[in-house]
């Protein structure tokens, strides 16, 4: 694993873990996090703990990183800034698909909607 890469990984596993202390009250032992760093066994089962869609996010995070598409924006295929993956780790598109998919979404909502009539 590259240096950078285990870098991102770590702070995908601090946010993973400050999001289970703050919502469960969770706190690993030093042990237990050291193995979370190395082995994606240990986040599975860390995972099953407790479902949440921000505890899916971060595994997402985590898997797409390791199948070097972190960072890359779904939609477009382009890579998404530094300074917004660092707001957000579990981020999969770039603002600008973001925005065009957010635009979309209401064009669909409001089409559906006068569909029904
Ligand atoms: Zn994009």
């Amino acid at each position: 694993m590259s240096k950078s890469k285990r870098s991102i990984r770590r702070t995908i596993l601090v946010e993973l873990l400050r999001h289970l202390k703050s919502q469960y009250d969770f706190e690993l032992t030093a042990d237990a996090v050291r193995e979370l760093i190395y082995s994606n066994a240990g986040i599975d089962a860390l995972l099953s703990f407790r479902s949440d869609s921000r505890l899916d996010d971060l595994r997402g995070a985590l898997l797409r990183l390791e199948s070097d598409t972190f960072g890359i924006c779904i939609a477009c295929k382009q890579s998404i800034a530094r300074t917004h993956m660092d707001d957000d780790v579990t981020r999969r598109v770039c603002p600008s698909c973001e925005s065009e998919f957010n635009h979309r979404r209401v064009e669909t909502v409001v089409l559906a909607s006068s569909s029904r009539e």
